[in-house]
């Protein structure tokens, strides 16, 4: 007798991609990681944690912070949600509002969070195939019958951003929910978020997190923002103490020093644009990127390794970047943008490998 359910044995779980070895000195640019340090700020709360905020439960509702976020963004706080970070999130919409046989469309490449999620609450997750450029397209996903579309906004692992007005049609226009995750959107150019459509659009939940901007990754901290509604459905549907005592005043130290978040995803943008200058130069296509990666496709001539080869031969060199087998992604890299020290590094190694 299995005791095991049939759905969660087929799981393949996620894959995460080869990692470093722990201990050696990798060039680590294969997730989306950040190559700066948090806040000062974050390190000095850190260290003045009292005795008794690790003796005490944590107010179930992360009041503290959710307050504070919803101060920052000019939003309510019954209409804002904290998390263990955004992953939490993605399982709880399937839990919440999608349940078993229920169905989600999300664009085809995108998060492949949202597949595994999908598949251990038994939701069907439909691909809707990007255009030729990875553009989205946004009148199929209108058009789906699912009960939720998911847009990752900017998108992993493409980089490109979605106009806020075609992010608006697709809020007004589709009947069912909207899952929006803005994970990246610090690092997209102008004012790019949707959060001010949750007033106008009862059916549009964003979603985002400290993982990226605010290197806060391993802290675990996401929130989203949506009508009362749905918040409140999330706050039922939660374990009851998913954020740490801990976490969440990190979180809070980190937004309440934007200067800094504002300093270092700006220099990460630089680096960004100077290495895909680069990168362009030494023969690559280069996917005009919103977010702290880049997706790239190395120079196919006679005698060139191809992705894949360069994927490994990268990895002999202890640089690490993301390589997708997958048919639409098979032939690029996804490389996270570290400081210039480590982007120099890739740079001189892809120029070493290609015999220029
Ligand atoms: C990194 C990432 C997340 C963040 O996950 P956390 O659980 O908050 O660390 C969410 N969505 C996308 C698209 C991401 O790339």
């Amino acid at each position: 007798m299995t005791m095991i359910l049939p759905h969660i044995e087929r799981l393949s779980g996620y894959a995460q991609g080869e990692q470093p070895p722990e201990g050696t000195n990798a060039i680590r640019l294969n997730l989306n990681e950040s190559s700066y340090p948090p806040s000062p700020e974050v390190i000095k709360a850190l260290k003045s944690i009292p005795e008794e905020t690790l003796r005490r439960y944590p107010d179930a509702k992360c009041d503290k912070l959710r307050s504070a976020l919803a101060k920052h963004y000019g939003v309510r706080e019954e209409q804002t949600f904290c998390s263990n970070g955004s992953s939490e999130i993605i399982s709880l919409l399937m839990k919440v509002f999608i349940g078993p046989r229920g169905q989600i469309a999300i664009p085809d490449p995108s998060f492949p969070l949202y597949h595994s999620a999908a598949a251990s609450y038994q939701v069907e997750c439909i691909g809707i195939p990007t255009l030729d450029d990875f553009s989205i397209d946004v009148e199929h996903l209108i058009d789906s019958s699912a009960q939720a579309v998911v847009l990752v906004n900017p998108n992993a692992p493409t980089g490109l951003l979605l106009s806020m007005e075609n992010v608006e049609r697709l809020v007004r226009d589709f009947k069912g929910l909207i899952i929006l995750d803005e994970a990246y959107i610090d690092f997209a150019s102008g004012e790019a978020s949707a959060i001010s459509l949750i007033d106008r659009y009862p059916n549009l939940l964003v979603i985002r997190t400290f993982s990226k901007a605010y290197a806060l990754c391993g802290a675990r901290i996401g929130y989203c923002f949506g009508n009362e509604k749905l918040i409140a459905a999330l706050e039922k549907g939660k374990d009851i103490y998913n954020v740490d005592s801990i976490s969440r005043e990190l979180a809070l130290a980190a937004l309440n020093d934007q200067s800094y978040m504002q300093a270092t995803t700006d220099a990460i943008k630089r680096t960004r644009n100077h290495f895909s200058e680069q990168l362009t130069r030494q023969g690559f296509t280069v996917v005009p990127s919103h977010t702290n990666f880049i997706l790239c496709k190395p120079p196919a001539a006679l005698g060139y390794p191809t992705a894949s080869e360069l994927y490994e031969i990268l990895m002999a060199q202890n640089i690490y970047v993301r390589y997708y087998q997958q048919r639409r992604l098979r032939e690029y890299l996804r490389i996270t943008i570290g400081t210039d020290a480590e982007m120099d590094a890739v740079l001189l190694a892809m120029s070493q490998i290609l015999g220029q």
